[in-house]
């Protein structure tokens, strides 16, 4: 088995050398053990975090750990009578092609035949979940409401737009980093506006996509988005912070939006989250997912990195916006 273990705790953007590949052999698994080929394994930018070593909601890594997250696979090898050769698996055992442990350790999961198992990773996993929670539970968006999406076209961004149109959004606006992204946004995923925020001012651009103001806010960004969503805010407005990704990689206090005392006079909402908190959603989600997918409702696109070994230009990659909805690292035969 070939293994991404963290070498040494990254400053600002990571590089190569924070990280190491090791090779791990394996004896036949012991009883109430499975051996897990991974055919999907998933970098997100929360892993990022978890290289530092700070307070936060999920334990940081610890140096020479494999970089854990979530990955899917099929057992070929087993020793537990619950998981048999064969059965596709979720788990949390991350950046390694192949991975020997605890049959407890895994999940089966069901197969929808003719969907690929790495749809499991983003539109019906948990980036998925983490659109709809935040979208419903956090800001409890109504029917008519004016949406804004910052981080449109990744895997969060364009799970959420298609999910708030579905959901009775009146108008959707997203933003993203490139024209090709812009583009797809709004001929693909539903979206009535969008636009690239490296090509102006975001308070300004967002003003023109939302003459009548933004009612519910799902911010993947943070900083010029989340200044330029307050700035349009509608009264009573709701802000779902997600993610905070312009933040995740500068080695420099991040700049807090100027205008915060909209919040006040506004009468806005705003609450953060992290998915961990909300699984109990997660049958109430997989229902209407699954729904909508089986009816054809829902697209999602997939970049996909091969091999294990590219895992840390994977991850680098999807952290620059080389991603269209989800990266993937695909493990080969
Ligand atoms: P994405 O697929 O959206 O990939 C990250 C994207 O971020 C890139 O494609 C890039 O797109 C964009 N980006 C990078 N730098 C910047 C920047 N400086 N300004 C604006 N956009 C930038 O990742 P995910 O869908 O997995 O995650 C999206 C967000 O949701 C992240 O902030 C993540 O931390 C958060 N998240 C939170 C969860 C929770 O429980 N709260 C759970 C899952 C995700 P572009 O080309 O448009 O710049």
């Amino acid at each position: 088995s070939t293994q991404i273990r963290l070498a040494r705790r990254p400053v600002g953007w990571p590089v190569h050398e924070d990280f190491e590949t090791v090779t791990v052999d394996y004896d036949a698994p012991a009883a109430g053990e499975v051996r897990v080929r991974n055919e999907f394994v998933s970098v997100d930018p929360y892993m990022r975090g978890r290289m530092n070593d700070v307070r936060s909601y999920v334990p940081p890594y610890q140096l020479g750990d494999v970089i854990a997250g979530a990955a899917v696979g099929r057992v070929v090898a087993s020793a537990a009578d619950a998981l048999p050769v064969g059965t596709a698996v979720l788990h949390q055992h991350g950046w390694t092609d192949v991975i020997q442990a605890d049959a407890a350790k895994f999940r089966a999961i069901e197969e929808v035949p003719g969907l690929p198992l790495s749809l499991r990773l983003h539109m019906l996993g948990m980036t998925g979940l983490t659109a709809y929670v935040g979208l419903t539970t956090i800001a409890g968006m109504r029917a008519g409401d004016t949406v804004f999406i910052s981080g449109a076209a990744g895997a969060v961004g364009t799970a959420a737009g298609q999910i708030a149109k579905l959901l009775g959004a009146g108008r959707v606006i997203g933003s993203a980093g490139s024209p090709e992204k812009v583009a797809l946004l709004t001929d693909k995923y539903g979206y009535d506006a969008a636009f690239n925020y490296k090509e102006g001012a975001v308070r300004k651009q967002l003003a023109n996509a939302a003459p009548d103001g933004v009612d519910v806010f799902f911010d993947n960004v943070g900083g010029d988005h989340l200044e330029a969503a307050l700035a349009s805010m509608n009264d009573g407005g709701r802000l779902a912070l997600c993610g905070a990704i312009t933040a995740y990689n500068t080695t420099e206090r991040p700049v807090g939006p100027t205008n915060l005392a909209n919040m006040i006079t506004r009468s806005l909402s705003m609450q953060g989250f992290t998915i961990g908190s909300h699984w109990d959603k997660l049958p109430e989600f997989t229902e209407q997912m699954s729904g909508w997918f089986g009816a054809g409702k829902i697209a999602y696109d997939e970049t996909i990195v091969d091999g294990i070994d590219n895992s840390v230009d994977a991850f680098l990659a999807m952290m620059r916006g080389a991603n269209t909805g989800k990266m993937l690292v695909r493990i080969g035969e």
